[in-house]
Formats: structure tokens, C-alpha cells, sequence
């Protein structure tokens, strides 16, 4: 049985589903004023790793990811750029699609946008309004009022009263209580804003989640995800908004992916250390760098911090590189996975605790030594079988092995170049043979000469 540490619960719990077989999964989804980085990278390849396991493993599910697409900082950049707030969004948006795929994500099966549901977003205010969990101030917002909501605090583990210590937050004359937040705030000149019952304005982005996430899932969901820092306050303000209008759960497990740091530091605008992921794939071999990306942010487990550096990168390079190898040597037979193999069934295992992926990834390397050893298209197929449940190893082996190089032109010449060098070793002329060899080595070109002919991979 799959499962899932929640962090409301604070521990792993065994995962059912609201109907069984079937999973309404929520994660919020980015901001859309600027490439996404290598962190918020990490946060989307785990959600991505999460639904393709729940898919391989039998479940339908429906997983929304939402597109902010009105903000403060989408509004800022959109002037400081000289260019409207939608033809700045839309651009992020097709960006965020082509590094999303190159990452290998599969799609989201919906991926609202919150200015195309101000609606609903109005109709859950209202509904909140109505049960005096929510004021109109006379400023023109409407605040939720986190005094009316008993269980305020219980994803964060605070009480009101800590979190009015812990927080300083600041007093504000509008605000029955300091933390008191915003769920629409009155319109600004020269800022978007539609028009509502409390007087035109613009939604604030926690109402957002909640709206978008009755829309597409209804009241209560199974699952509901984000990057760490997303628990307080966001995650706890959803909860406050859906409960409080629905009276019902809103979430049956809670998952957070830990932070991606950079060299060790955290990453941040001032330190000068926020690289986007389209900015490192720049910097990788074209065939290779989506998935070495993606297999260095799936190495660690979800819960845990990882580390970048180039180093690390490169490393996981080599790792996927070993595995895809293998595949290359040894042609992997196609087959449906049987979870009674022993390496199936040990890779499930450690995936279905809380998808540890760290653990599945030694499962992989364990089974590419007994490819290695036996030769066998079988398990071959087995380990290209239970990869591909993770969005990874499914390349072609002997492209991947190459790299870029292995654009037609580039290929065909160093085909031609083994044959000649095959021809020279049969009339043994090994002068000219290792001329030629060493010729591709310092192209970056290695051969390898095997039983069935000589290969190449870029060193
Ligand atoms: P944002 O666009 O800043 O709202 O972030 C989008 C998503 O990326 C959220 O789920 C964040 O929690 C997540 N995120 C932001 N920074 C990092 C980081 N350094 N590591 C992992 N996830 C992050
Ligand atoms: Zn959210």
C-alpha cells in the first residue's frame, strides 16, 4: 500500500483515496512573470514524479496545477518592461510549457488560470462573507477573519496567539486582527481589476487555490502540494477559506518538497544566485541536459534539501549515462512490468513509502549491474520499464549515449571516420587507425570497441 508522509498528520499514513482508484490532486502552480529557477524546478519535477507514480501504479487521476497569472510581481515587471500584463504572461506561459517538457513533465490535466475564474473566486468570498468568516473593511478589501476559524494554525502547528508573536505582523487599522488576510483588495489606478459586489478590485492570491481547486476538484480533495515554504501562510489561508465555507475537510494529505539550496546557500535575488532552469540547460549537451536535470532533482528524496553545483550535475550525468549504457549494450526486450520481479517489487516497495525515489534510484543502478553481468534483454527491458515510470530512460540508448553530436551531419562523418579507421586496421596500418582515434578524441569523441563493432559516446 502506497504511503504518503501528510504533513498535517506529522507522519506517514496509508493513502485511500476519496473513491477508490481514483485521485483529485491539487499543486500550486508558478507565477507567471519570469523563467521559472532551478528551484521552483524541483518543486514541479516532484509533483510530476508523483503522478506519474500514482498513474503507473494503476490510479486515474486528475492533477491541477494552476498559472498565476495576476500579481504584484507580474504587474511590476509587466511595466518595468514597457509591455502589457497579458502579453507578458502569455510569453511565460508558452516558456514555462517548453522547459516543462523539457524536463520531461507530463501536463498537468488542468492548468487554470486564476483571471479566468474572478468568479468563482467572488462566489467563495461571498459564501464566506455570508458566514461571517469574511468582512468588507472600508478601505474597499474584504479580509478573512482567522479569529472566526478555530482551526486556524493547524497545518503550521501554531496558535494565533503564537503566530502574532512569532510573526510581528504589522497593525494595520483596516484588519480586525493583525493577521487578518486579504482576499480582495480594492483596485489601484493603472492596475487590472474587475468589477464585484465590494467595489472593483482584484483578487489576492490565496482565494485563488481555494476557488480553482473546488472548481476543477470539488470541496474536498485527496491530495494537495507545494514547495515548503508554501505551508505558512498559504496553505494554512486555504484551509481557512475552504473549510470555512464548506465545513468539510479540504485536504486528506498535505505533501511539501523540501528547498533546493545553491552552493549550500539559499537561493535568493541579492546573493546573485537564482540561475533558470532554461539558463543550466543552456549550459548541457541538447540530448542529454532535460534529463540530467531531472534526474538530479529526483536523486534526493522530496523531503529532503538538496544541493546545486555543477559538479553534482555532472555527476548525475554520469549516473544516467551508466544506466543508458547498459540499455545500449544489452537491447531491452518491451514488456509490461511484472511487480512480482524481485527488482519490481523492491523498487515498489521503496516508491510506495512515501516515493523514494533515492532508494528506487540504487534499485535501478543494482539492476543495470545485472544487465551488465548477464546480458539479459529481459531485465534490460525491466530497467528501461520501471525508469520510464519516473519520466526517465525514455531516449533512444545509443542517441543519448552521443549526445548532441548525434545530429545527422555530425553522425554520419563520425560514422565514416570508424569505417575508415576499421579499414585501416584491417590492412594494418595502425599508424593511421590511431591517427584517426585520436583525431575524434580531441573532438571529445570516445570509441569503444566491442564485440559487436565500434561505438562512440561523447567523453
Ligand atoms: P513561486 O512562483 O515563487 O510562487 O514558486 C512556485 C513554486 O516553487 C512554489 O511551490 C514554491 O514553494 C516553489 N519554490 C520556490 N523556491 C524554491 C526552492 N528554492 N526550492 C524548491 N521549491 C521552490
Ligand atoms: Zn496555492
Amino acid at each position: 500500500m502506497l504511503k504518503i508522509y501528510n504533513t498535517l498528520a506529522r507522519q506517514k499514513q496509508g493513502f485511500t483515496p476519496l473513491e477508490p482508484g481514483k485521485v483529485r490532486m491539487y499543486v500550486c502552480g508558478l507565477t507567471v512573470y519570469d523563467f521559472f529557477h532551478i528551484g521552483n524546478a524541483r518543486t514541479l519535477t516532484v509533483f510530476d514524479m508523483v503522478y506519474r507514480w500514482l498513474l503507473a501504479t494503476g490510479y486515474e487521476v486528475k492533477y491541477v496545477r494552476n498559472i498565476t497569472d495576476v500579481d504584484d510581481k507580474i504587474i511590476d515587471r509587466a511595466n518595468k518592461n514597457g509591455e502589457s500584463i497579458d502579453s507578458l504572461t502569455e510569453r511565460m506561459v508558452v516558456a514555462m510549457h517548453a522547459d516543462t517538457d523539457r524536463l520531461m513533465m507530463l501536463r498537468p490535466s488542468a492548468e487554470p488560470r486564476a483571471t479566468d475564474h474572478i468568479g468563482d473566486m467572488l462566489g467563495l468570498i461571498g459564501d464566506l462573507v455570508d458566514k461571517s468568516k469574511a468582512y468588507p473593511a472600508s478601505n474597499g478589501d474584504v479580509y478573512y477573519a482567522v479569529r472566526e476559524f478555530a482551526g486556524y494554525g493547524k497545518l503550521s502547528g501554531k496558535s494565533i496567539d503564537d503566530l502574532r508573536v512569532g510573526e510581528r505582523v504589522a497593525v494595520d487599522g483596516n484588519k480586525r486582527d493583525p493577521l487578518d488576510f486579504v482576499l480582495w483588495k480594492a483596485a489601484k489606478p493603472h492596475e487590472p481589476h474587475w468589477h464585484s459586489h465590494y467595489g472593483e478590485g482584484r483578487p489576492g492570491w490565496h482565494i485563488e487555490c481555494s476557488a480553482m481547486s473546488r472548481a476543477e476538484l470539488g470541496e474536498t480533495i485527496d491530495i494537495h502540494g507545494g514547495g515548503w515554504d508554501l505551508q505558512f501562510p498559504h496553505h494554512e489561508n486555504e484551509i481557512a477559506q475552504s473549510e470555512g465555507a464548506s465545513g468539510k475537510p479540504f485536504v486528506n494529505y498535505w505533501m511539501h518538497a523540501a528547498f533546493l539550496n545553491m552552493d549550500n546557500e539559499k537561493m535568493s535575488k541579492s546573493l546573485g544566485n537564482v540561475f533558470t532552469t532554461r539558463e543550466i540547460l543552456a549550459r548541457l549537451d541538447p540530448v542529454q541536459g532535460g534529463e540530467t536535470v531531472r534526474f538530479f532533482l529526483l536523486r534526493g528524496h522530496y523531503r529532503s534539501e538538496i544541493n546545486y553545483t555543477w559538479d553534482l550535475l555532472l555527476d548525475s550525468r554520469a549516473s544516467l549515462l551508466s544506466l543508458y549504457t547498459a540499455l545500449r549494450d544489452v537491447p531491452p526486450a518491451a514488456m509490461q512490468i511484472d511487480w512480482e520481479h524481485p527488482y519490481a517489487a523492491r523498487f515498489r516497495e521503496v516508491m510506495d513509502d512515501d516515493f523514494n525515489t533515492s532508494m528506487a534510484f540504487a534499485v535501478l543502478h543494482e539492476l543495470r549491474a545485472e544487465v551488465n553481468r548477464t546480458r539479459s534483454t529481459e531485465l534490460s527491458g525491466l530497467l528501461k520499464a520501471l525508469g520510464n515510470t519516473l519520466g526517465l530512460l525514455t531516449q533512444d540508448p545509443a542517441r543519448f549515449v552521443q549526445g548532441g553530436e548525434a545530429t545527422a551531419d555530425a553522425a554520419a562523418e563520425i560514422d565514416a571516420l570508424i569505417l575508415q579507421r576499421q579499414e585501416a586496421k584491417k590492412a594494418r596500418n595502425f599508424a593511421e587507425s590511431d591517427r584517426i582515434r585520436d583525431e575524434l578524441k580531441a573532438r571529445g569523441i570516445v570509441l569503444e570497441d566491442g564485440a559487436g563493432g565500434t561505438s562512440w559516446r561523447r567523453a
